[in-house]
């Protein structure tokens, strides 16, 4: 069982930022921002590539009430998810990670 099946499931802990019967949000264990937060479905999924349309749709609603939550629409944030192994996904479950809190830098900010 993959570790963020393992979350959802109870046998590892995490600190829930908030949850519903489909998604599960939490603090990432080692935060890259100020606010750093990963958004799983429940359902393993392995990456992206095998995410269906109706976990997306379902998703983007739940995203923006996490921003909401966090509070950080405001000031923005970013929305990333990394793919296989040029995308540097290390967790085979999709995950969606939230940046924030801080202004960020990296490849896609040519600020
Ligand atoms: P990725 O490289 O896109 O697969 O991201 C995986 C993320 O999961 C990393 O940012 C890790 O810090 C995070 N992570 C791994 N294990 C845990 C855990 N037990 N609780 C919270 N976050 C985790």
């Amino acid at each position: 069982m993959c570790i963020f099946c393992k979350i959802v499931n109870g046998e590892i802990p995490n600190n829930t930022v908030l949850e519903n019967e489909e998604f599960l949000a939490f603090e990432d264990i080692n935060p890259q921002a100020k606010i750093h937060t990963i958004v799983i479905p429940k359902v393993h999924v392995e990456s992206f590539n095998n995410v269906s349309s109706a976990i997306m749709n379902n998703i983007t609603p739940f995203i923006q009430e996490v921003t909401k939550k966090l509070n950080v629409n405001s000031d923005g944030y970013r929305l990333i998810t990394n793919i296989g192994n040029h995308g540097g996904q290390e967790v085979p479950h999709s995950h969606f990670h939230i940046l924030a809190g801080e202004p960020l830098r990296g490849l896609v900010n040519r600020a």
